[in-house]
């Protein structure tokens, strides 16, 4: 008989620890994570458990649970099943949508021309390479390949790279499969400690599986509240180098974590 995935001894305390805190603030990605990676972006869907996990927790008190992803607000609410008016707060295109944001984000004049010059050329592109799709995001495009031949892939992310190289104002944030062009771009670092400061997290938690993570978890290494920085618990999912304290293995592990998140949360909150 299987189980629910077994966590490292060393992660359970971890969490205990963390769950310990007056405030606290559970932020993950969303793709790779909760939802594991499919071909097309919209067929995404969370695995069994963690999204109500993430709910329980965003009831229990001092607790602020976060989804943080490149997606733009809308596809993340709706993949995610995050209620409009729910508690969980949504942070979008790598921290440039906020979901308790008024009227999401205002691109400038240059911002507004430099992505239809940047539509006309990835027009060009998707004939080169038939299959490439191109997600539109409210402050960017995303080059996607998943499917391709992998070195038609390769050919085309290279391709897409180079194009976005070519205008020095934006933003090329390369991943798994895809290449994001962002005209306006935050990160999720800079989100991340931003929001951690104004729910006055006195611990971070933060899963993520992707490059854009890894951002992330730099920047709760480097927060200017050394305290929170010393007390962050960051997670990678799945293989590949990171910077984060801990790794588990698929979104199923995952669930699991935040079970065990959930639990120990719970417990602490009690006394
Ligand atoms: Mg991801």
């Amino acid at each position: 008989m299987s189980g629910p995935p077994q966590l490292d001894t060393a992660l359970v305390a971890a969490l205990a620890d963390f769950a310990a805190h007056d405030r606290v603030l559970v932020a993950t990605d969303f793709d790779g994570v909760l939802a594991p990676l499919v071909v097309d972006p919209m067929d995404s869907r969370p695995v069994e458990g963690g999204m109500p996990a993430l709910a329980s927790l965003a009831d229990l008190p001092g607790t602020t649970v976060a989804l943080v992803s490149g997606r733009a607000l809308d596809p993340l609410r709706e993949l995610s099943g995050a209620a409009l008016d729910g508690p969980l707060v949504l942070i979008g295109s790598h921290g440039a949508e906020d979901s308790r944001a008024e009227g999401g984000l205002a691109l400038d004049d240059d911002q507004q021309a430099l992505l239809s010059t940047l539509d006309d050329e990835l027009g060009t592109l998707r004939e080169e390479h038939p299959g490439l799709r191109v997600e539109d995001k409210p402050a960017g495009r995303v080059v996607h390949t998943r499917g391709l031949p992998e070195d038609e892939a390769q050919a085309a992310l290279d391709a897409a790279r180079e194009l976005g190289a070519r205008h020095t104002s934006l933003e090329v944030t390369p991943g798994k499969g895809v290449v994001e062009l962002a005209a306006a771009h935050v990160g999720k670092g800079v989100a991340l400690v931003a929001l951690a400061d104004e729910v006055g997290a006195e611990a971070v938690f933060y899963a993520g599986d992707d490059l854009t993570d890894e951002h992330g978890f730099e920047a709760l290494a480097d927060d200017a509240d050394a305290d929170r920085a010393a007390r962050r618990l960051t997670v990678h999912v799945g293989d590949g180098e990171t910077q984060a304290r801990f790794r588990v293995a698929d979104e199923q592990a995952m669930v699991a974590l935040l079970q065990a998140l959930l639990d120990a949360r719970r417990a602490a909150t009690a006394r």
